[in-house]
């Protein structure tokens, strides 16, 4: 984990917020190269999730709801964890968190208080008044609004069942304790869809979206046999599901979860409908039976996406240097190309004319189709190190032949071979080996 916390810091991906004023807990800014592998990951799961099929369609809904959404949804009564104190340090845990051992992680000690219920939900007060009718809360989860928007997104888009609803953004939550980076935050990004049947199929539906989870958690390169799928036992389970998969990812501080997959009945369409008085049925065309859909729901953190992403493609390893037999270390974020914040990175062998105009003419005609980083300082095997740290797939390296014979090399992030190719091939020549 250190060397992860301390390369997102070093090369811009993810460092402490607020930092100058000696940060936030638990908060973390996406940098330069950290908003990109994000926005990467976002928009391909956007792409094989919802605009890739014909049955899931989006929507981008408010943080802050009516507050009568979550009194329905139960999450001002149950969205509680259980809190308890050290008594002889004062430390307070989470009782699930706490070791096996039961004793205190800060002073060994195993004297616990009772534990205590903490609702999880941020509050906040809107206008000018703090009182108890302005007050709202920032959505603790992203699924509500796919509930209280089902009717309504349903019928704007003539959907028939079954069909899916999807969303991404920000979720809030008053965490007791924060740890490890950005795996547990007070504020994360979401990525999620509720996928509503008719309940004959359910059993069908979840096998189906928990193979679609694993092909995803494929694409984005991550072994299953880093993957732990938790199949969650009765009694375990939130009160509303009726089957529940945690599936699990080996970080370095443990076997934890990275993914949920649920089968959430009824339960929210029925709560939104008594509280609201609104018919949330649907009219099966064919039989004309009217019943409140069900709904599978596949829930993807996105922050701890960025962290595994990171986790499983950092490499160290020997590499050969410029020198004879000699080697050194290297660094490499092997990411899959869509993932890889810079695709291809622009290195002139010399600052000067007529160098300098070729290798930013290359610039300007690849950043049409890819981010390129532009980079003419220091030797050519220290910027071939730096890429390789930030998991650049692609270095171009313009010299003086370039001039005359108009081709380049092109050196492979993974390989490290290099090909000579015409400047005129370069973009076809990425497209293909990508
Ligand atoms: P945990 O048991 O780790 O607290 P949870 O079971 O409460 O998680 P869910 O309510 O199922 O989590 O949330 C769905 C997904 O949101 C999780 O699978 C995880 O990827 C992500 N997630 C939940 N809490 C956080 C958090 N505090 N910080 C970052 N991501 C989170």
């Amino acid at each position: 984990m250190e060397q992860i916390i301390s390369l997102c810091k070093r090369r811009g991906f993810i460092f402490p917020s607020s930092e100058i004023y000696g940060g936030q807990a638990a908060s973390y800014d996406y940098g330069p190269l950290g908003v990109e592998l994000k926005n990467n990951i976002q928009q391909a799961w956007w792409k094989f999730f919802v605009t890739s099929r014909p049955d899931i369609v989006g929507i981008d809904a408010a943080v802050m709801m009516n507050p009568k959404v979550w009194e329905a949804s139960g999450h001002v009564s149950n969205f509680t964890d259980p809190l308890v104190d050290c008594k002889k340090c004062k430390s307070r845990y989470r009782e699930d968190h706490l070791p096996e051992d039961n004793k205190c992680p800060s002073c060994g000690a195993s004297d616990w208080t009772d534990p205590r219920q903490f609702n999880l939900l941020l509050k906040t007060n809107v206008g000018p008044l703090e009182d108890d009718t302005s007050a709202v809360y920032l959505r603790g989860e992203i699924a509500q609004a796919m509930f209280v928007d089902f009717k309504t997104v349903q019928q704007t888009m003539r959907l028939k069942l079954p069909f899916g609803i999807a969303s991404q953004g920000k979720a809030f939550r008053n965490e007791v304790t924060t740890s490890n980076f950005i795996f547990r935050g007070r504020e994360f990004n979401l990525m999620e869809f509720e996928y509503f049947i008719d309940p004959k199929n359910w059993e069908e539906s979840f096998e189906f979206w928990l193979k679609a989870m694993k092909d995803w958690l494929s694409y984005l390169g991550i072994d299953e046999k880093n993957l732990f799928f938790h199949e969650i036992e009765d009694g375990e389970r939130a009160h509303y599901s009726k089957r529940t998969i945690d599936i699990e990812y080996q970080y370095p501080f443990g076997m934890k979860e990275l993914y949920g997959i649920a089968y959430r009945t009824d339960y929210d369409l029925k709560q939104h409908q008594q509280h609201s008085g609104q018919d949330m049925t649907y009219t099966d065309p064919v039989t004309n039976e009217k019943y409140i859909p069900h709904v599978i729901e596949p829930s993807m953190g996105l922050d701890r996406t960025v962290l595994a992403v990171l986790l499983e493609h950092y490499h160290e390893e020997q590499a050969p240097t410029a020198e004879e037999g000699e080697t050194d270390k290297r660094v490499v974020l092997r990411f899959p190309f869509d993932l890889a914040p810079i695709k291809v990175a622009i290195l002139p062998l010399s600052k000067k004319e007529p160098l300098a105009e070729i290798a930013q003419k290359i610039a300007t005609d690849l950043r049409d189709d890819w981010m390129v980083q532009y980079d003419e300082t220091q030797s050519i095997g220290k910027r071939y190190r730096r890429q390789d740290e930030i998991g650049t797939p692609f270095c171009v390296t313009i010299d003086f032949e370039t001039v005359d014979d108009k081709k380049v090399t092109v050196r492979h992030r993974d390989s490290m071979k290099q090909e000579r190719i015409a400047i005129q091939e370069l973009g076809a020549y990425i497209k293909t080996n990508r």
